[in-house]
């Protein structure tokens, strides 16, 4: 036995339900054991009404930070110490970090986007024209990050007009960028002028891998950056279909990825092994 022993482990994990099939846990072990952190991430069920209870014992256990997935990403926000401006403006926390005795609330997921969009398609948004399908959690996190980092202008297309709507409203007062609304009442054609398409709904998710969000594919040229939320699996059917219309095309992995570097990033100090968090969740989802 080594003379003075230490067993201990900075904790960080995920709070969610349902979260048994939250993958994070794979890329983020892979990256601490990666850099021979002793660090631990730990999925967490935790049942509703039990979430103040959860944060407390986050305090009293001295763990390094958390993430939030569904249904806690809003309700997280009454028992931190303070939020970063950008999830303020969302209303939502994906990432909690601590400050000594502090836990401090930030939003990764659009950030995650934005650094996919730089580093994997090299891709500038300053003054962009960019549409997004949905207006959930994803879009609402990407686009408040895709305006405070320059876009021009922001088309929202949802189902539901008053989710729609309200997003709109959001970005109009909280962000320089300029946002409309647009009805989903029949299948999409993409604007001119437009430069970036979004597709921020669940529509194409593992099972329903064949699923498609209502455009009409022949409004898509090779003047568009076609883009998915989805991660499982990451190329889409209508990933596919954008690329056979001559669209260049990027992924929901790379979001996936980029949004846990920058939670590591947060929590340690150092800087993430995208590429062995990347090829963890590959194997992961077997792609
Ligand atoms: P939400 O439930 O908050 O929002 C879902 C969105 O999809 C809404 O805009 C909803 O429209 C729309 N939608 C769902 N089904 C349909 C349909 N059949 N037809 C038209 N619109 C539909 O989910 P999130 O925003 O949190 O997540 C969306 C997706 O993004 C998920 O699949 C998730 O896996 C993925 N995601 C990926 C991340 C990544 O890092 N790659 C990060 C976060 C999420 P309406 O408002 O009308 O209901």
């Amino acid at each position: 036995m080594s003379e003075n022993p230490d067993y201990t482990e900075s904790l960080v994990g995920v709070f969610g339900h349902p979260v048994a099939e939250n993958p994070t846990c794979v890329m983020q072990q892979a990256a601490f054991d990666h850099l021979g952190l002793r660090w631990r991430y730990l999925t967490i069920e935790v049942l509703p009404g039990n979430l103040e209870a959860a944060m407390q014992g986050l305090r009293a256990m001295g763990m390094q930070g958390i993430n939030l997935t569904i249904p806690y990403k809003v309700e997280v926000l009454r028992y931190l110490d303070d939020i970063s401006p950008d999830a303020r403006i969302m209303g939502a926390v994906n990432t909690v970090r601590r400050e000594g005795d502090r836990l401090i609330g930030e939003n990764t997921d659009g950030k995650g986007f934005i650094r996919s969009l730089r580093e994997d398609a090299n891709y500038a948004i300053d003054g962009r024209q960019i549409i997004v399908m949905g207006a959930g959690g994803a879009a609402r996190a990407m686009t408040v990050e895709l305006a405070l980092a320059g876009a021009a202008r922001i088309l929202i297309c949802n189902r539901s007009p008053a989710r729609g709507e309200e997003l709109v409203r959001l970005l109009n007062a909280e962000t320089p960028a300029e946002a409309f609304f647009i009805p989903a009442d029949e299948p999409l054609t993409i604007p001119k002028g437009t430069d970036v398409v979004i597709n921020a709904t669940s529509i194409g998710l593992y099972p329903d891998v064949t699923g498609i969000p209502p455009v009409n594919m022949a409004s898509i040229t090779d003047a568009h950056l076609v883009c998915d939320v989805i991660p499982n699996p990451p190329n889409t059917r209508f990933l596919q279909e954008a690329a056979a219309r001559g669209a260049r095309t990027l992924d929901g992995l790379g979001m996936l990825v980029y949004q846990g570097a920058i939670a590591f990033e947060l929590w340690t100090g150092y800087p993430a092994p995208v590429d062995v968090m990347k090829a963890a969740l590959e194997r992961e989802f077997g792609v």
